[in-house]
Formats: C-alpha cells, sequence, structure tokens
C-alpha cells in the first residue's frame, strides 16, 4: 500500500510550527481569546504554549491569528500578566433571521 504524504512541518516533539489552510479552524470555535493590551508584557509565554501556533507576540503585544486559533483557552491560562480573557463567539444574525 502506497503510503499517504502529509505535508506538515514538524518540529521535536510532534509539534506543528506553520498552520496549514487544511488547519483552519471554521465556525464551531465557541470561545476566542482576546488580549488585553494594557495588560501584556509581550513576554511570549502564550506563543510558547499554544498547540496550534496561532498567538504571537508583535511590537510586545500578543496577537491572535483566529483563522486557526482553536479557542482551547491554554494561552489565557498560562499568561502571568491574566492579560487574555476567553469570551464567548457571538454569531452574526443572517439577514432573514433563524436557520
Ligand atoms: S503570556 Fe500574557 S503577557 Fe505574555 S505575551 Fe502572552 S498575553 Fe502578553
Ligand atoms: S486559545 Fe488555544 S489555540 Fe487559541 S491562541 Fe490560545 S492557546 Fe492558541
Amino acid at each position: 500500500m502506497k503510503e499517504k504524504e502529509i505535508n506538515m512541518e514538524l518540529v521535536p516533539g510532534g509539534w506543528v510550527s506553520t498552520p496549514r489552510p487544511a488547519q483552519k479552524t471554521g465556525t464551531w470555535r465557541t470561545l476566542r481569546p482576546v488580549v488585553d493590551v494594557e495588560k501584556c508584557i509581550g513576554c511570549g509565554i502564550c506563543e510558547s504554549f499554544c498547540p496550534e501556533t496561532t498567538i504571537k507576540v508583535v511590537d510586545g503585544k500578543a496577537e491572535v491569528d483566529y483563522e486557526y486559533c482553536k479557542g482551547c483557552g491554554v494561552c489565557a491560562n498560562e499568561c502571568t500578566s491574566q492579560a487574555i480573557a476567553m469570551e464567548l463567539e457571538v454569531e452574526e444574525e443572517s439577514e432573514g433571521g433563524g436557520y
């Protein structure tokens, strides 16, 4: 049987270093991390712990890539400055209302 080719960059420990289009989160996330830039000190702890590599420190503040973030809350748990709050996703109402 022919082995299937997997297109992912892996680093030691099996960690996926770069998100790929196939890993986009879609609409199922229920919570999203929201960074309070006043509290964020840019330490990078969240970046180190995020299993999806979707939070990064840019210009001294953490930024989340919501296309790939799974809403797991690890970043919020690990932030020692309590700069990340997990907030409920709010669905946008479709035209005509309802399903
Ligand atoms: S762990 Fe907290 S303080 Fe550190 S960069 Fe992330 S959000 Fe900012
Ligand atoms: S909620 Fe999870 S996936 Fe999203 S940025 Fe935080 S650690 Fe990464």
